[in-house]
């Protein structure tokens, strides 16, 4: 993420409303990608959800037509607000999900809605099932995942004692709300790339057959657990799981990498933002950091920021996806 200031000179942040030294009221132009001074720019509106509930603070232009921001009108499903805590979970949801769409913003990629684009365009449920109420979803069970343009998130995973719970349960060492975002979008621009021609030969030769029964993959990989040598071919333990997974798995982490490296370079920590490095380099600059980051996390007694070894098999894996990056950017 870029480093933010308010007019008044202090450092603000991507999810800031207000600026806590000079108080004037914040929002983000997705149009500019800055934070703006509301009093500053009175083409600028603030957003229905952030006014009506708290849950957003970008802008739009007050003659788009529109009250909610550009952003939000990605949404098909919010969750349900007659459900105690579903607001904060929403709160949560947004601002994984505007850090999202700004990553992808940055690369440049194709990024519409689904409203705008029927065909191609991409929409979010977030859904609640019998786990959030059993008496307004009686017998229900919601999967994250995603399905011709749209990514549903459950919406208990921005509960983070309901989601800690689960990546307990499934021995995950990393399961976060922002890795399902940009783990769903990879499955979407897989789709974008292919339905665009650009998927590439070699997918099958890096990732695998994708045309391998995936139920019967998905409930191996939950019955047996992943293949002891798995940290050698996949980027994650998941990521064995089934050659779409991988991929999702891969353009997730391709997305924390890149996230990763523009924050260190805004903040000081880097002389290079990842738009102008290879592929190759950003790895190599991300595990020098997250090993610096790492053990400042364990300096303060807490879990690694990063637990994730990329071996050169998930190094080529990266390399494919900027491939199919570049080639959508183009489109
Ligand atoms: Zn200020
Ligand atoms: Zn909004
Ligand atoms: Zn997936």
């Amino acid at each position: 993420m870029k480093q933010f200031h308010c007019r008044c000179g202090s450092e603000v942040f991507f999810d800031s409303h207000r600026c806590l030294k000079c108080d004037v009221q914040l929002g983000f132009d997705p149009a500019s990608m800055t934070m703006v001074a509301l009093p500053d720019r009175g083409d600028l509106a603030r957003c229905s959800n952030g006014d009506e509930h708290g849950v957003c603070n970008w802008l739009h232009p007050v003659d788009s037509g529109h009250t909610l921001c550009v952003g939000c009108q990605f949404n098909r499903t919010i969750p349900n607000l007659a459900i105690d805590g579903n607001r904060e979970y929403w709160g949560a949801l947004e601002a994984s999900k505007k850090r999202l769409l700004v990553t992808l913003m940055d690369l440049g990629l194709p990024l519409q809605t689904r409203w705008d684009d029927p065909a191609q365009g991409l929409l979010f449920d977030f859904l609640d099932d019998a786990r959030s109420n059993p008496d307004l979803f009686p017998d229900s069970f919601v999967s994250t995942g995603y399905s011709e343009g749209v990514i549903t998130i459950h919406v208990l995973e921005a509960d983070d004692a309901a989601r800690t719970q689960i990546q307990v349960e499934l021995k995950e060492n990393f399961r976060t709300l922002l890795g399902h975002f940009r783990h769903e979008s990879g499955h979407y621009y897989w789709a974008l790339a292919r339905a665009s021609g650009v998927a590439p030969e070699a997918f099958a030769e890096v990732f695998g057959d994708e045309g391998i029964d995936y139920r019967a993959a998905i409930d191996r990989y939950y019955q047996e657990g992943p293949p002891a040598t798995w940290p050698e071919h996949f980027i994650s333990a998941y990521a064995s799981s089934h050659p779409a997974e991988d991929w999702a798995e891969t353009w997730g982490h391709y997305l924390h990498l890149y996230d990763a490296l523009e924050t260190a370079a805004s903040q000081g920590l880097s002389d290079r933002t990842p738009a102008d490095m290879t592929m190759a380099e950003r790895i190599v600059a991300w595990q020098g950091l997250s090993i610096a980051i790492n053990e400042v996390n364990r300096s303060i007694g807490r879990g690694d920021a990063y637990p994730f070894v990329i071996s050169p098999t998930a190094a080529k894996k990266l390399e494919l996806v900027d491939t199919v990056i570049r080639q959508l950017q183009t489109r």
